[in-house]
């Protein structure tokens, strides 16, 4: 190939990276740069020019899909397929180099890896095994706890407990669920990176044997490093004859609360010597209203490394701010402009809707639903496929249809009440044996007294549980019914006992399933049925909807965490109040206020073309509304670079409910019905007329019903009378 191919289309600066003599190099540089670009042309020039092969090569990249672009790019770079170049992540790695040396490594040949739900689970039973109680010994925090020790490096003895009695139980507990790992032949996520690392640690054949294969090492994102891995790189990199190549940009790292530790970039500066350190200074992703907007958000941030950013390109459009009523109107409002977008002949694979926590999605998806624009949610489920949401519908289609088989299995013992899989096995018996339902086998079970004492206790729990629930949730709203479920059924409680990031996303979309149903509207067609089946079919539906594939055009939809390293020529942040991101428990921990700036300053620089950040002034937040102001971040950007936008069919906000989108009073005086009216429904009863959206055949009247609660009803099927 044509070596001044692989230089042209480089700056002066990204050329002297890509052309440099084999040394280690550092390429510290802002967002958009061209660091990956650059990682990727170095790679090309290392097998062109300094002839090293393929084989000889090792990328790291942060996720998968990164490591599949990357050799996807070289591989069209150079003309050819470079399947024996290993690209990938830490862990896809490390999983490599285990299998591999599987003896060396101490683990059988057919060792399974453990996903982090199965290690909550084996955590479990652990703990159960020795006798402590879940409540002090909270699942989650144990597994924080181990995982967070295998990231520093640390087996259970070399953990100093100080004589405290906690850190001595804690130490015990790693150690017993280690052995029985080892015993299964189970490899962890944490335990893939540290077992890496001791395989050459304790094999100095083996790491011989990759330092002399490795001549060029390169890792994109390194700023996202945690201390096994940048451990593991050093030993790898320690002999003369290997290069390695970092990149990474220190206000892009947003992963400290999984351990990631920026400092290693300074690390790396002291333990590699005769670094070559290059910064890129011109970004060639954002038009200069977005870039300068970002540069002065994260300019608020104290410490860092410092980088002047730059562009050729124009100043663009300003950077719109839309303030929605309410995080419904803020849905409608991202989907109008997509919409616009897509009218004006572009594809929707090029926007993405960004957001802070996957809960958000919810309200988003219903909004693009509604508009049936195809969208794709990356790392990450759905809404209604998410476990916990799963978990909740359940103990709902229990109380809906107790005999509904699937939702009997996912929660019979969810949260843990101590009924046994020799139960469970015994109750599936006795149902096939009476061909009926597990429901109506677990009763006959207790009725016969056929089980022994124990097991029946916690079985009645059970069944209690959802009888209880079914009488007294019959009276109470769809909210209600849900809110009242998780919490009795002892779901909200287990996530609460847990900790991190995952528990708490958890909370927070089974607060949003509250929300789903207070906002949930029967339709028309689903009449006849109970809100609580409707809802519940409304959710299976939208479960059994598959995700748009990758070929089709599609929204991309994705939490800032996973958009690192992208880009898209319409970008969406949602959500962007004080309280929601900033997130409220940034306070509480030092560090994080940059570490969430840091992360707005990712989600700004993902945007090409256009950005749009939205927020909702009201945001119903497990079924009660909070009010917020927009986030710190939007105020730190300097008024030249924003204007704020209206809705066009926005016409007033309305008097009753300032949180609904406008109503047109005439439409509404055409209806026959006034805010305050009395009304009577054939099915509902009477109640009192709230609201009103919409006009003609697609009017819609909100009724709080003097039984039933407020619903909203479709003016022209809903056969109401005046009182
Ligand atoms: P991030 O920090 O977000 O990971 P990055 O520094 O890795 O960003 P790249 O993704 O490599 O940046 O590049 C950003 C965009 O700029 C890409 O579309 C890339 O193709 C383009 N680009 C980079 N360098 C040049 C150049 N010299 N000429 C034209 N386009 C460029
Ligand atoms: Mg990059």
């Amino acid at each position: 190939m044509d070596v001044s191919l692989l230089l042209d289309s480089l700056n002066d600066k990204q050329r002297e990276a890509v052309g440099a003599p084999l040394s280690n190099m550092l390429v510290l540089a802002g967002a958009g740069s061209g660091k990956t670009r650059v990682l990727v042309h170095r790679i090309a020039w290392l097998m062109e020019v300094e002839n090293i092969t393929p084989f000889s090569i090792l990328a790291v990249t942060f996720t998968n899909k990164a490591a599949r672009e990357m050799r996807g790019r070289i591989e069209s770079l150079m003309g050819r397929n470079l399947h024996n170049m290993w690209i990938g992540t830490f862990h896809g790695l490390a999983h490599r180099l285990l299998r591999s040396h599987h003896s060396e490594a101490g683990l059988p040949e057919n060792f399974q890896i453990l996903d982090s739900d199965d290690q909550y689970r084996l955590v479990k039973r652990i703990l159960r095994a020795m006798n402590l109680d879940e409540k002090h010994w909270a699942p989650k925090q144990v597994q924080w706890y181990i995982n967070g020790n295998k990231d520093e490096g640390l087996r259970p003895q070399h953990i100093e407990t100080h004589g405290d009695a906690v850190a001595q139980k804690m130490r015990e507990i790693y150690a017993a669920y280690q052995e029985a790992c080892d015993r299964s032949g189970l490899v962890d996520f944490a335990e893939l990176l540290l077992r890496a690392h001791e395989l050459w640690a304790k094999n100095p054949e083996v790491l011989a044997h990759y330092q002399r294969r490795f001549k060029a090492v390169l890792v994109d994102e390194f700023q996202d490093t945690n201390n096994i891995q940048y451990a593991w790189l050093r030993m790898l990199c320690s002999a003369d004859t290997n290069n390695i190549m970092i990149v990474g940009d220190d206000d892009q790292s947003i992963y400290g609360w999984r351990g990631a530790n920026v400092d290693n970039i300074h690390k790396f500066l002291k333990d590699f010597d005769q670094t070559t350190t290059i910064r890129l200074e011109q970004n060639y992703r954002s038009t200069g209203n977005i870039l300068n907007a970002a540069n002065a958000v994260i300019d608020n941030n104290a410490g860092r490394l410092g980088k002047e950013l730059w562009t050729e390109d124009s100043e663009g459009d300003l950077i719109s701010v839309y303030a929605g009523f309410n995080e419904l109107d803020e849905a409608r409002f991202i989907v109008s402009q997509i919409k616009s977008w897509l009218d004006e002949g572009n594809p929707l694979k090029e926007c993405a809707i960004l957001y802070r926590n996957n809960a958000q999605s919810r309200v988003l998806e219903e909004a693009l639903l509604h508009e049936a624009i195809a969208y794709r949610i990356y790392g990450g489920l759905r809404f209604f496929e998410r476990q916990e949401i799963k978990d909740a519908l359940g103990y709902l289609r229990m109380i809906n249809h107790p005999h509904d088989d699937a939702a009997f299995e996912r929660v019979v013992n969810t949260p843990s009440r101590g009924i046994g899989e020799k139960t469970v096995t015994q109750v599936r018996m006795t149902a096939r044996e009476h061909n009926c339902s597990l429901w109506q086998a677990s009763n006959l079970l207790l009725s016969e007294g056929s089980l022994n004492g124990r097991a029946a206790n916690a079985l009645r729990s059970f069944t209690s549980l959802i009888t209880e629930l079914e009488q007294t949730v019959l009276s109470l709203s769809l909210e209600e019914q849900a809110d009242k479920t998780i919490k009795d059924s002892g779901l909200y409680a287990m996530y609460q006992a847990e900790r991190g990031e995952k528990a708490q996303a958890r909370l927070e979309n089974l607060e949003e399933l509250v929300t789903a149903c207070k906002q949930f509207i029967v339709p028309e067609e689903a009449d006849e049925m109970t809100p609580l089946s409707a809802f519940l079919a409304h959710a299976s539906l939208e479960a059994g909807e598959t995700q748009a594939d990758t070929e089709q055009d599609a929204v991309q939809m994705m939490t800032i965490h996973s958009a690192k390293g992208l880009e898209f020529p319409l970008v969406f942040m949602a959500g962007v109040e004080e309280g929601m991101f900033p997130s409220q428990m940034t306070n509480d921990e030092p560090g994080r206020m940059e570490e969430e700036r840091r992360l707005c300053y990712v989600g700004m620089t993902r945007a090409m073309k256009k950005l749009f950040i939205t927020y909702a002034e009201s945001r119903r937040v497990y079924g009660q509304d909070k009010f917020h102001t927009a986030s710190r971040f939007i105020r730190e950007i300097p008024s030249e670079y924003v204007q704020e936008v209206r809705l066009k069919s926005q016409v007033s906000r309305p008097v009753h409910n300032r949180f609904s989108r406008a109503a047109s009073h005439e439409a509404f005086q055409d209806s026959g019905f006034t805010l305050g009216q009395r009304v009577t429904h054939p099915k509902f009863g009477d109640g009192v007329v709230l609201n009103f959206e919409g006009a003609g055949d697609h009017g819609r009247v909100q009724v709080n019903f003097d039984e039933f609660g407020a619903k909203w009803l479709v003016l022209a099927y809903a056969k109401l009378k005046a009182n």
